[in-house]
């Protein structure tokens, strides 16, 4: 019953490469602050993201869970600049695309089937009811939300779902929309990641 994308190698490099040209757009423009404009410094830090549905990115190497990150390589700057991700959602334990979609298959499950996916996808119930809050009740709370401008208007109730299905396209496609949709909120622009 897992969503076949979660094992799906090609998906999860796809991303990265959305993550290295968001990278290599935040490389060019320098440091934000207005004052220096210094040359930006990699300065890659490690994420250990959890496997999931018996798929794990180490298949995909070690690279893969390295957060673009830089650092202003003036004395007295540094500021560190961390660009918009379509792998990690924050800081969670689990690649964003898990988050999504763990959440989308388990919505509106009674709590047996619920609990027969979630130890399928091998993500704990309780992690994914706090994803589920965020979904509903933390998400809506963001200017990402209240800025979207969407019409009608995303339900919180039926998130995550009611987000994949603003997108026109097969799965992936969809589950990308959302998760470029989401990409804003991905890090404190432009500074460190949240
Ligand atoms: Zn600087």
């Amino acid at each position: 019953m897992s969503h076949p994308l979660l094992r799906d190698a090609r998906f999860y490099l796809h991303l990265a490469l959305i993550d290295a040209d968001a990278a290599e757009q935040a490389r060019k423009a320098g440091c934000p602050d207005a004052d220096c404009g210094g040359v930006l410094h990699l300065a890659r830090f490690d994420r250990k993201p959890r496997a999931v549905a018996g798929f794990s990115w180490r298949t995909l190497g070690e690279e893969y869970a390295k957060r673009w990150s830089f650092c202003c390589a003036e004395e007295g700057c540094r500021r560190r600049v961390t660009p918009v991700s379509v792998r990690f959602l924050g800081r969670r334990w689990y690649l964003g695309v898990v988050v999504l979609l763990a959440n989308a298959l388990t919505h509106g499950l009674d709590y047996g089937r619920g609990k027969g996916l979630s130890r399928e996808l091998g993500v704990p119930w309780r992690t994914l009811e706090r994803w589920r809050r965020w979904w509903q009740e933390t998400l809506p709370a963001t200017a990402l939300w209240r800025g979207a401008g969407l019409v009608p208007p995303l339900v919180p109730e039926a998130m995550p779902g009611a987000l994949l299905a603003r997108f026109a396209g097969d799965e992936s496609a969809r589950v990308l929309g959302a998760l470029r949709w989401l990409a804003p909120i991905t890090t404190t622009s432009p500074g460190r990641s949240i």
